[in-house]
């Protein structure tokens, strides 16, 4: 069986499915700064008890997600700790 599909990956098990997406992703039109960092500290509380974060964080590093929430961290958070540590030690964040 193939485990690396949504049907059977950890998508399965995320946190966020059901959740409203606009949580996680930025709106289409401009977003104020504190309107950012409301809508972000609302989809980190979700993040902060998924089961799957890691494995969501480790995808989103690997195919250089640039937008949104993944993993608990947004895309700033994300291109810094690819710098300071590449994604093969991931799990030490945990
Ligand atoms: S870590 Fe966050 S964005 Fe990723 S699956 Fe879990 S709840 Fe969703």
């Amino acid at each position: 069986m193939a485990t690396h599909t949504w049907e059977y990956g950890w998508q399965w098990r995320a946190a966020c499915r059901g959740e409203d997406s606009g949580l996680f992703f930025p709106p289409g039109e401009w977003e104020s700064r504190e309107a950012k960092i409301a809508r972000e500290r609302n989809a980190k509380s979700i993040c902060a008890v998924c089961p799957v974060r890691i494995e969501c964080l480790e995808y989103a590093v690997r195919i250089r997600e640039p937008h949104g929430i993944w993993g608990g961290l947004n895309e700033i958070e994300r291109r810094v700790l690819i710098r300071e540590q590449g994604h093969g030690t991931l799990r030490s964040i945990g």
